[in-house]
């Protein structure tokens, strides 16, 4: 039924404008030029012949695909990000594509000795026989989330070219600076006017996603009391050494490289410090609401146990929500997860449903009273030179997309 080769280039033509996003910059979208792969995608969507197709002042586009339905059927969206991490450069990409992989080491770049192997990228053993791209080993690639938008669009192709599929109203959405943390902010949910949407943009074949981490930072700022060292005794103040207390009244092991699976934990992730002020940069973590809190409440009372040892309230905590787990959103409407993974079971996958321990704009989304389970888009090893994409899943990923549409049409018949 659908065909590769269309997917292919028209992945390869997204992925070679660069997109990236910057962290740092507080303009929006915060690169002016995502607004090249963001013009040429609503072009795009008016010549496949997309209705309502609008490029709004922030960079979102949107688009319809009218129903051909005779009945009422819950409007659902699909979204992707065009946005490219700033953790690795996205410019000049230059994908190379791999027919019928062997299974061997893929080699990205000899002049520079990078290479792809499946001795250290397991992942790899599974996509033997099949069409496997990558980067040249000296940008990341883009499959997150160039793969979402490529499938959602292919889909919408193929819907229109096939008018005997049945489906209600389908949206879109592509959004910028998802990579830093803002795709959902400027997001207008009234205006998409889904009952639901997917974000498509997880990574292996078969993931579905419906829960993420409840996300905190949290800002520690210790004052010491600089005095000659030499005559110091009963005087000095050393905020590292009480950095250090600090740090060591939290539990050793939940730190990130101790965890897994539904467990939270704090991360340090940054240190500032001299005798008169130091301080620590944490993000806390934790699927379960309760715990969360917990966590948030053990930070504060270190800080008050600190304070009242030295005095002087010289430890402040500042605590800063980011995002929540969007399953207290889902669970209410669970059919939306269920349709999900009836249809990747009928294409023949197995669904691979776990716990995302990060966010996606979904959980912001969810929270703005679009509830947005992220569904896979096919890349592995995002955010670097070892990024790739086997394009069996992204054709997998669009029968997907078009599968769901037709079973929305068929479960909300009559209803
Ligand atoms: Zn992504």
């Amino acid at each position: 039924m659908m065909q590769q080769d269309p997917i292919v280039d028209r992945f390869i033509r997204y992925v070679k404008i660069d997109t990236e996003s910057d962290p740092n910059n507080p303009e929006f979208p915060s690169t002016q030029k995502q607004w090249t792969l963001a013009k040429m995608l609503a072009e795009e969507l008016k010549e496949i012949g997309m209705q309502e197709v609008d490029l709004d002042k922030n960079c979102y586009i949107m688009a319809s695909l009218p129903s051909n339905l005779d009945y009422k059927v819950p409007v659902i969206g699909f979204v992707a990000h065009i946005d490219t991490s700033p953790d690795f450069s996205g410019k000049n990409v230059n994908p190379q594509i791999h027919p019928n992989y062997d299974g061997s080491d893929i080699v990205l770049n000899k002049a520079l000795n990078i290479v792809l192997s499946p001795s250290y990228f397991e992942s790899l053993e599974r996509y033997v026989g099949q069409t496997i791209i990558t980067t040249d080993g000296t940008t990341l690639l883009g499959a997150d989330d160039k793969a979402g938008v490529t499938e959602i669009v292919s889909a919408m192709e193929y819907l229109i070219k096939h008018p005997e599929i049945k489906h209600g109203k389908i949206r879109i959405c592509f959004t910028p600076d998802e990579e830093v943390g803002k795709g959902a902010h400027l997001f207008d949910v009234d205006k998409f006017g889904a009952d639901w949407a997917y974000t498509m943009d997880g990574s292996e074949i078969g993931e579905l996603e419906y829960e993420n981490f409840n996300a905190a930072s949290a800002s520690v700022s210790i004052a010491g009391k600089i005095v000659h060292p030499g005559y110091a005794k009963g005087k000095m103040i050393n905020s590292i050494s009480i950095a250090h207390e600090f740090m060591a009244m939290l539990p050793a092991n939940e730190v990130p490289e101790q965890t897994t699976g539904y467990e939270g934990f704090f991360h340090l992730h940054h240190l500032e410090g001299s005798v008169e002020k130091t301080t620590l940069e944490y993000i806390i973590r934790d699927h379960d609401f309760d715990l969360f809190e917990k966590r948030k409440y053990l930070i504060q009372r270190i800080a008050t146990d600190l304070n009242n040892k030295y005095g002087n309230n010289l430890i402040e905590v500042t605590i800063k929500d980011q995002y929540f787990n969007m399953k207290e959103k889902i669970t209410p409407v669970m059919h939306i997860v269920d349709i999900a993974e009836a249809v990747i079971k009928e294409k023949g996958i197995t669904p691979m449903i776990k716990a995302i321990r990060g966010g996606t704009d979904g959980s912001q989304l969810s929270f703005k009273g679009l509830p947005c389970p992220n569904i896979f888009a096919g890349g592995h090893n995002f955010h670097g030179r070892y990024e790739y994409i086997p394009v069996e899943s992204m054709l997998k990923a669009t029968e997907v997309i078009v599968g769901i549409a037709e079973k929305v049409a068929l479960e909300f018949r009559g209803k």
